[in-house]
């Protein structure tokens, strides 16, 4: 466990520097491509020590500061509009995103992004609102809270499917039906509609073509997958890529990684199941 963390720790590190230097960060790519926007993912905020999916509070709020003060936090209509080639962004600008609805959204997250003026988006499990996983040190928001979270004005509520089951891995009636469900039952409770949608676990072979028609045809306007790299205008909109935040960096990693040196660990994403029949033969 210890040792994955460490070599893992310092592959990000070496990624994000190595793009720096080399030049996949800078004017040089901007001058040829156009601005490029990032959508950041976001698990759990607390204090959970070696855990990539929790950012402990501290970090969060040097890192919205961070976006706040150089005006490169967006809310999910300019992203839209960006995509749609209606609306320009700055070059580096960020979108936040929060997956799994667990109860430090509310508690941890959103007095840091109001105090910050930072818009976010929290994909919400439908079927698992106010349970209390044991394999989760939090529980999941119950209906009320996330009522309260969608009333604050600054965390729209997408879906993270139904049931947060890989879409990629089922029968396409399947997925249809958990796209479809997950949406009917969060506009029922919230009283809003649900625009974005967020694949559980959202790497190689949690989606592909027939999952992304599956959310167009019941009305989602955008999606995010969990594959890193960044969003240009002209990109289809149902298919996105993020870059995930780590618990255990500091905030000269995560100005790295927002500026751009986290999108080559797509090549990473790519070759996870790799990765990971490695990982079951050394036994961790
Ligand atoms: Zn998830």
């Amino acid at each position: 466990m210890s040792a994955r963390w460490f070599v893992k720790k310092a592959a990000r590190r070496s990624v994000a520097l190595g793009s720096f230097v080399t030049g996949t960060v800078g004017a040089r790519t901007l001058a040829a491509s156009g601005p490029r926007a990032r959508v950041l993912t976001y698990h759990r905020i607390g204090h959970e020590p070696r855990e990539p999916f929790c950012v402990s509070p501290d970090a969060f709020e040097a890192q919205m500061r961070f976006l706040s003060e150089r005006r490169l936090a967006v809310n999910l209509d300019q992203l839209l509009a960006f995509v749609a080639g209606r609306e320009a962004l700055p070059d580096g600008a960020c979108l936040v995103t929060i997956d799994d609805g667990c109860v430090s959204t509310l508690t941890e997250a959103l007095p840091i992004l109001r105090r910050w003026g930072v818009p976010a988006i929290a994909f919400v499990t439908s079927s698992l609102a106010g349970l209390d996983p044991e394999v989760l040190p939090e529980r999941y928001l119950s209906w009320d809270e996330l009522r309260e979270v969608a009333d604050s004005g600054f965390i729209e509520i997408g879906s993270h499917a139904h049931t947060h089951r890989a879409l990629g891995a089922m029968p396409p009636e399947e997925a249809l039906e958990e796209a479809r469900t997950s949406k009917a039952t969060l506009e029922r409770e919230l009283g809003r509609e649900v625009r974005a949608f967020a694949y559980p676990f959202g790497t190689y072979g949690d989606f592909d073509p027939v999952t992304e028609r599956a959310l167009a045809d019941v009305g989602y306007r955008i999606a995010f997958n969990s594959m890193h790299g960044v969003v240009r205008s002209g990109m289809d909109p149902i298919s996105l890529p993020r870059i995930k935040v780590e618990g255990g960096e500091g905030l000269v990693m995560f100005r790295l990684l927002a500026g751009g040196g986290m999108d080559a660990w797509r090549v990473v994403d790519r070759n996870l199941w790799r990765l990971q029949r490695v990982r079951e033969e050394i036994g961790k």
